[in-house]
């Protein structure tokens, strides 16, 4: 078994106390790796150590062109190693093979758009009522701690550290304490490539061990958080001490609403997507299915003939669509949305059990479940299960879609599917949240901002957008006027 260490200021750490988690393979329990548990007090040296590399210019005086280029170095370390990487995030969260090599192809490819975005910050110039040159200029924010979830660890790492670099920040990321493996390897990437120590500082431990400190500690400048809607209220409260920026990309009840019109078979393969990708266990999945009345039976009928394609398994296994929910906890919480749903009266069409079989009793496997004729109030529909549960609900017309769509504290995602282009358009202009699709679902992009409205965060990031949230703003005017002011 590995045992891990963390990377604070360009060294291998062990936590202080010399605390350690096991960290195991949700498909089967079995123990993949050791990390350091660390807590505020290996904060504190990782903060010192990215303080200090901020301070004394190392890398934000780095030429952009310098930093890009690291950029890229890291993007290729990553498409080198890329194959154990997928395997490791496989093993680590559960998630089936394709996908976890997807998003390590997309995490190369994120370092690498950033790579390119470092050269191209730039600032204006402003006509002033004055005889002045006024101008402005972008610069880094300072030291940046990053907190990521446990769902796409790698991506996730990836969308938070390569912004922030490109722009010359400084970083401390702390990933979730039960899928820590992938940042760890990237720590390694790092280290092998010789960043200026102090730069990325990659440490494990708990929410309430270390990223809480992560969200209060007076030495950091900005924290960038995704993960759930209640801890993300808590990080924005802990960050008030020093007034740190604060970016949130948090939960989400996400509507897929399907229409009449809309290609029938390509919409049946985009609502099972949108729902069981990743085990559901995704922020932007489309958990609640708005099915116009008129198509209703059919198209849940649909569903559950497609739905027997979706194999589980351990996610190395070939082809399984489906691996375990990330934990034992976790999967006890959807499990638990399960029996609420039943008991609020909403239909059980499929799913709702825990697999049968040697091959799935030692990992925390769920069948995929779908819940029929939902109503908009009950708790199914309104809160975030964030596990393989889909809700349907039928709708009369297009006003109630976008009614029931928006009738949600959340605002991450929508998908539409409908073969009228101008119902489509007018749909997602009224829809409250941040990211939409018409005729697809999922497809994320490097190139387009990420985030949502309302309570599923606020702030960006991939982008434009995503580089701007580690910037800072300062204004420069120069007097052209050699007389004195002649005020007094
Ligand atoms: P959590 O909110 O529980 O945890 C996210 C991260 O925050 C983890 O690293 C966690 O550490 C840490 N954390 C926990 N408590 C605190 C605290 N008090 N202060 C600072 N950090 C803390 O989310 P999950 O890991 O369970 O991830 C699931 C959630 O993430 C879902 O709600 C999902 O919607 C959201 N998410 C949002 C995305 C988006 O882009 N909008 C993308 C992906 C997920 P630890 O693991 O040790 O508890």
């Amino acid at each position: 078994m590995h045992h891990y260490q963390n990377l604070i200021g360009g060294k291998w750490h062990d936590a202080l106390g010399g605390q350690r988690r096991t960290i195991t393979d949700p498909a089967n329990g079995q123990a993949l790796a050791s990390v350091p548990e660390c807590s505020a007090e290996d904060v504190g040296i990782a903060v010192a150590a990215a303080r200090q590399a901020f301070d004394s210019g190392v890398w934000r005086q780095t030429s952009a062109l310098e930093r890009g280029k690291t950029l890229f170095r890291i993007a290729d370390a990553i498409r080198k190693d890329s194959t154990q990487l997928a395997r490791l995030e496989v093993m680590n969260c559960g998630k089936p093979l394709a996908e976890a090599e997807f998003d390590i192809a997309d995490a190369a490819n994120c370092f690498e758009f950033y790579g390119g975005l470092a050269t191209k910050i730039h600032g204006e110039t402003m006509q002033v009522p004055a005889n002045s040159v006024s101008y402005v200029v972008r610069e880094p924010i300072g030291v940046c701690a990053q907190i990521i979830p446990w769902n796409f660890p790698l991506l996730m790492a990836a969308w938070k550290l390569a912004p922030a670099l490109a722009a010359g920040n400084t970083c401390i990321l702390k990933p979730s304490e039960l899928t820590p493996l992938t940042a760890l390897a990237l720590a390694k990437i790092i280290y092998e490539l010789e960043l200026p120590a102090g730069v990325v500082n990659i440490i494990t431990g708990t929410g309430a061990g270390a990223g809480e400190e992560l969200a209060r500690h007076a030495g950091i400048d900005k924290v960038a958080f995704t993960g759930g809607t209640a801890t993300g209220r808590k990080v924005m409260q802990a960050a008030t001490g020093n007034l740190k920026r604060v970016s949130l990309e948090l939960g989400g009840k996400n509507p897929n609403i399907v229409f009449a019109d809309a290609d029938f078979d390509a919409a049946v393969d985009g609502a099972l997507f949108a729902a069981f990708a990743n085990q559901g266990e995704v922020c932007s999945a489309g958990s609640r299915l708005l099915v116009e009345k008129s198509i209703h039976r059919p198209f849940v009928q649909a569903m559950l003939q497609k739905i027997e394609r979706i194999k589980l398994g351990h996610g190395l296994d070939a082809g399984v669509k489906m691996g375990p929910l990330v934990s034992a906890a976790h999967r006890e919480k959807v499990e638990a949305y399960i029996q609420i749903g039943k008991a609020e009266g909403a239909t059980l069409v499929c799913g709702g059990e825990r697999p049968a079989g040697a091959a799935f009793s030692q990992g925390w496997f769920l069948q995929p479940t779908i819940f029929d004729n939902v109503t908009p109030q009950m708790r199914i529909a309104r809160e975030e299960i964030f596990g393989p549960v889909l809700a349907v609900i039928a709708f009369a017309d297009e006003a109630e879609a976008v009614q029931i769509a928006n009738d949600t504290d959340y605002g991450l995602a929508a998908g539409v599917w409908t073969t009228n282009i101008f119902r489509g358009l007018r749909v997602v202009n009224q829809i409250r949240a941040g990211i939409t699709w018409i005729n697809t679902y999922h497809p994320t992009f490097n190139e387009l901002p990420w985030g949502g409205y309302k309570q599923s965060g606020h702030g960006r990031e991939l982008g434009l957008y995503g580089i701007e949230e580690y910037l800072e703003t300062k204004q420069v005017n120069i007097n052209l006027d050699e007389a004195p002011l002649g005020w007094y």
